[in-house]
């Protein structure tokens, strides 16, 4: 008789509350149950589940830690168990769920007037509406507080809007797309919720990624598109409003991590207790024991860091420091946790149906978006020493 799998070693679940405890198994069965036996297929293709939309909608998860407006209202910490759990048996649905729930809805929640928030919101909470977030652009990536080309002007009641955006989650399907572009007038960054159809917009597919290949990226050209002003988010008047927005968003950044290392683990260990070889299951070999002990000791470390980050959150004491730290920690030794993982199922390792190399995959867009490595290490450089190192 075997011990069961645990890859939550030191207990941390055991701190949420009894709802919330609840509300995180039900969306692992989901996530179990509905999306683990077709994301295979759907990452291969690199084609979005739409319809899996109306199911996750059911969940009635979706802005998670948002008041009124239907949204659920729970805590921070409990945000970050979801993400956990769906990047635990996927990584691209998570990330869906976090440009809609987070990046797109938060934008709105955080910087949209409450007609905005009353048009967008119920609907957005519901999915009956996809939002997309256009921050990045083809030549400015990490270097977005300074450096936005993509620009607007203002004609009396409407703006024109220029430039393009690349990378961009959901975008190719997505009712409304958070557009960033700075004001030629007074050089301040802007936030337009730009409609599907809007004449001047373009949105292509980004084909051939080898990561998140569920998820649907577009670049998006803007050619003398036209905004009504009552579409410009109404309280977003500079980069630092943007950057409200980011901060919340990634500490769920650091807990998708956990969950991708997590399915790693999780799905490596039950390996190496059934394959046998030498007549003995690999499982039983030190060198092999070892491996799965760094896992465990890095995902353990990961799982607690992540908590406190969301208690910090929820006590209203998070700082961009503290969301950069835990991004770069998790992000790389999410890394090193899926490596690993595929290093212990040999050649199977590199095979798409026992899921671990799309995990490996995976793992390198996570490390990569909302702030590089080197970005959140500059982050938490200035904020330890003193001295900013961005140029
Ligand atoms: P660059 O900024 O060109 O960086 C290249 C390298 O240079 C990196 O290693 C970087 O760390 C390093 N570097 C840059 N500046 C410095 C410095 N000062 N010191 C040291 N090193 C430095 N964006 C959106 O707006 N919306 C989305 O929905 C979205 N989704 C994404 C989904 C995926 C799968 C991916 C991969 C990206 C997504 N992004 C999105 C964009 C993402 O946020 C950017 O890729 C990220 O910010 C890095 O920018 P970049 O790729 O242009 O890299």
């Amino acid at each position: 008789e075997l011990p069961p799998i645990n890859a939550d070693f030191y207990q941390v679940s055991e701190l949420l509350t009894d709802d919330e405890r609840t509300l995180q198994l039900k969306v692992r069965a989901f996530m179990e149950k509905e999306v683990k036996p077709i994301i295979n297929e759907y990452w291969l293709r690199a084609e979005f589940p739409h319809e899996l939309i109306p199911k996750l909608a059911a969940l009635n998860i979706c802005g998670v830690t948002y008041k009124g407006y239907g949204c659920p209202g729970l805590s921070n910490v409990m945000e970050g168990a979801l993400a956990m759990e769906m990047a635990r048996i996927d990584s691209s649905i998570a990330t869906f769920f976090g440009v809609q729930s987070g990046l797109a809805m938060g934008s709105i929640y955080l910087l949209g007037s409450e007609d905005q928030k009353q048009e967008w919101l119920p609907k957005m909470q519901q999915m009956q509406l996809i939002g997309a977030f256009g921050l990045t652009e083809p030549e400015v990536g990490s270097a977005v507080a300074g450096g936005l080309t993509t620009t607007a002007k203002r004609n009396g009641d409407s703006w024109t809007l220029n430039g393009q955006k690349k990378w961009i989650g959901n975008s190719t399907f997505a009712d409304v797309i958070i557009i960033w572009a700075r004001d030629v007038d007074d050089d301040n960054v802007k936030g337009f919720l730009v409609r599907r159809g809007t004449p001047g917009i373009e949105v292509e597919k980004m084909e051939d990624k080898m990561a998140l290949r569920v998820v649907q990226n577009g670049l998006i050209t803007l050619k003398d598109c036209v905004v009504q002003e009552h579409d410009r988010l109404q309280n977003a008047n500079s980069f630092k409003d943007t950057a409200k927005v980011l901060r919340m968003t990634r500490a769920g950044v650091a807990w998708e991590a956990v969950g991708c290392a997590r399915g790693a683990y999780e799905s490596a260990l039950a390996y190496t207790r059934e394959r046998k070889q030498f007549g003995k299951p690999i499982a039983s070999f030190q060198l092999i024991q070892n491996h799965l002990v760094e896992m465990l000791s890095n995902l353990t470390a990961m799982q607690t860091m992540v908590f406190r980050l969301s208690q910090l959150q929820d006590e209203n004491k998070l700082t961009d420091e503290h969301a950069s730290l835990a991004k770069v920690f998790c992000t790389l030794r999410t890394r090193d946790i899926v490596s690993r993982a595929r290093e212990v199922m040999g050649g199977n390792g590199i095979l798409l149906q026992y899921d671990v190399a799309r995990f490996v995959a995976d793992a390198e867009a996570i490390y990569s978006y909302e702030g590089t490595k080197e970005i959140n290490s500059l982050i938490v450089g200035r904020a330890i020493t003193g001295f900013s190192a961005f140029v």
